[in-house]
């Protein structure tokens, strides 16, 4: 790695053998869905005090053997990522901005007191998950194969404290084009009786417990008739939604999107807010209270509201509801052109002028 200076893991492959047949995989990847199949491989590296990052390997996808007492089934010290791989037309494989993935797995190590995987680990071991399961990246308009690399406290210990013993995995599952039938506008719910994340909490790592957190006002959503929750903060400024961030357009042209220490840093936000710059936008990370957001709406100031994130990529928020009202959102241009340009490059068909793209 030229810029730690550590040498690559050595990585044991052990093939599966009860791997998916070509018919088979083929039948998965006409019409994948999301989070339901899994490649026939996957890699999984351990660490531990004294011992580091050891017994690199790619083996076949299964169920793995954990003690009753492993820590994260008590404690919860867990974290993951979320990146996809990418089929261009030549049948090349491309993942997008993998260091800045593997680095916000760092800031969620040091979080959840867990270990900080070198970023060139990080990359290696996708590109050695891809090395064997490069077949299952499908080719289909807007698919991809999503990979979900995660660590946890493996140690069987009861006391609460950083573990001694930690497991680094990487999984794989195809996934089809979020949405069938082209970009749809998404509902939100405004969350009211329940935060996702606190100061000084854990709001900006990608640690498991913040999904479980939403799943409760998520469930209000959908009893709602809400695609989505919307979360503010303690000072009723707007946060993100469940596994999105949120981006404001003002009729000026200036794009704005919350930035405070309890939002998970969206790999997708940043990219498409550099696209919004070089057409000339101004961008601004600033907190954005509720009320600026309704009345933006109600004025005109704001022209559009969107989200964004690897699984949806951008899309538009067309309603806002809340327990006593309901806000149309208005609809504009520019959330589906950077889509676009964003998903032009992610693919290939548009040069990839910030060396954003890396060959697997
Ligand atoms: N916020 C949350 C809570 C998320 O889970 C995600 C998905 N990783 C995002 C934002 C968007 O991040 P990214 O663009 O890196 O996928």
């Amino acid at each position: 790695d030229p810029d730690t200076g550590l040498a690559p893991l050595e990585f044991t492959v052990n093939r599966n053998l009860q791997a998916k047949s070509a018919e088979q995989r083929a039948e998965i990847l006409v019409n994948p869905g999301f989070g339901t199949s899994f490649t026939d491989h996957m890699v999984d590296i351990c660490w531990s005090t004294g011992g580091g990052w050891h017994r690199p390997r790619v083996q076949p996808y299964g169920p793995l053997s954990l003690d009753p007492a492993a820590a994260v089934l008590h404690y919860g010290q867990e974290i993951f990522e979320g990146i996809k791989a990418y089929r261009h037309a030549d049948g090349s494989i491309h993942t997008f901005r993998p260091d800045q993935n593997g680095r916000r797995l760092q800031r969620s190590a040091r979080r959840l007191a867990l270990p900080e995987l070198p970023v060139s680990y990080f990359i290696q071991s996708l590109r050695e998950l891809i090395a064997v399961d490069g077949d299952w990246v499908p080719s289909g308009a807007d698919q991809s194969l999503y990979l979900r690399p995660f660590m946890f406290a493996k140690e069987a210990f009861l006391g609460v404290r950083p573990a001694h013993k930690v497991g680094y995995y990487v999984i794989a599952s195809p996934a089809g084009a979020y949405f069938t039938g082209g970009v749809r506008p998404v509902s939100i719910w405004l969350s009211e009786d329940y935060a996702r994340a606190g100061k000084g909490g854990t709001g900006a790592a990608k640690t498991g417990g913040n999904y479980a957190a939403s799943l409760l006002p998520q469930s209000e959503a959908y009893e709602n008739e809400c695609d989505q929750v919307v979360f503010l903060d303690q000072d009723r400024n707007v946060e993100e939604l469940g596994g999105m961030n949120v981006v404001f357009v003002y009729k000026d042209g200036t794009i704005v999107t919350p930035q405070s220490d309890s939002i998970l840093e969206g790999i997708t936000r940043d990219s498409i807010l550099q696209l919004a710059m070089d057409r000339g936008h101004k961008v601004e990370g600033r907190a954005v209270s509720f009320d600026e957001w309704r009345q933006g709406v109600a004025s005109g100031d704001i022209v559009e509201v969107f989200a964004c994130g690897t699984a949806a990529v951008v899309t538009p928020i067309g309603m806002l509801k809340g327990r006593d009202f309901v806000d149309e959102q208005p609809i504009g241009e520019l959330a589906l052109s950077l889509r676009e340009e964003l998903t032009d490059i992610q693919y290939g068909r548009r040069e990839d002028k910030h060396g954003w793209l890396l060959r697997l």
